[in-house]
């Protein structure tokens, strides 16, 4: 099992999942920490917020995507209000765009992020109703990374990306 970082493939990360208080409401979402410590094992740890990337401050208020998913505010068909009715579509773009250089600069074939996040979310994400209904979809900095690749999962899907991965010895790859 590899132990220094060189050889490791990097993870880009979430910051709330491993526990930094970035997240709108001021507060982490930190994964347990043998999760943590099993990541630290096969993967160079990347963070990244990318709300804080494209310079939101925290705590700030509640996103939502409105009339679509991530790809739709990338392609300047939807845009990102929050609850304020502030249209923030410009930070979160950039700082998506923040998180691809990332992710490219340490050659992120795979990144870990927060579910449901209009940012983060890789499945689904609130809907923009500010009412705890979500939809289908992307959130904007998944959109662009999985545009560009990167394959991006989410912390109900560990299990799935270690083995995607290919960092477990061969021998357990398929039990
Ligand atoms: Fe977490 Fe992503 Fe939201 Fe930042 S933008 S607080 S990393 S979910």
């Amino acid at each position: 099992m590899p132990t220094d970082s060189s050889s490791r493939p990097a993870l880009l990360v979430s910051s709330c999942l491993l526990g930094q208080p970035v997240r709108y409401d001021g507060q982490a979402k930190a994964q347990p920490e043998p999760v943590l410590a099993m990541l630290a094992r096969h993967f160079d740890l990347i963070p990244v917020c990318p709300e804080s990337l494209g310079g939101l401050p925290t705590p700030r208020p509640p996103a939502e995507i409105v009339g679509g998913s991530g790809a739709h505010v990338l392609a300047g068909a939807a845009i990102v209000r929050d609850a304020t009715g502030a249209d923030v579509t410009q930070p979160f773009t950039a700082g998506a765009r923040d998180a691809l250089a990332i992710a490219r600069q340490r050659q992120c074939k795979h990144a870990l992020l927060k579910a449901l996040s209009p940012s983060c979310g890789n499945r689904e994400h609130y809907d923009g109703s500010f009412s705890g209904a979500v939809r289908p979809g992307q959130g904007v900095a998944a959109a662009l990374l999985a545009e560009a690749g990167v394959r991006v999962w989410n912390e109900n899907e560990i299990e799935a990306l270690i083995r995607t991965a290919g960092v477990l010895p061969a021998a357990m790859q398929n039990p």
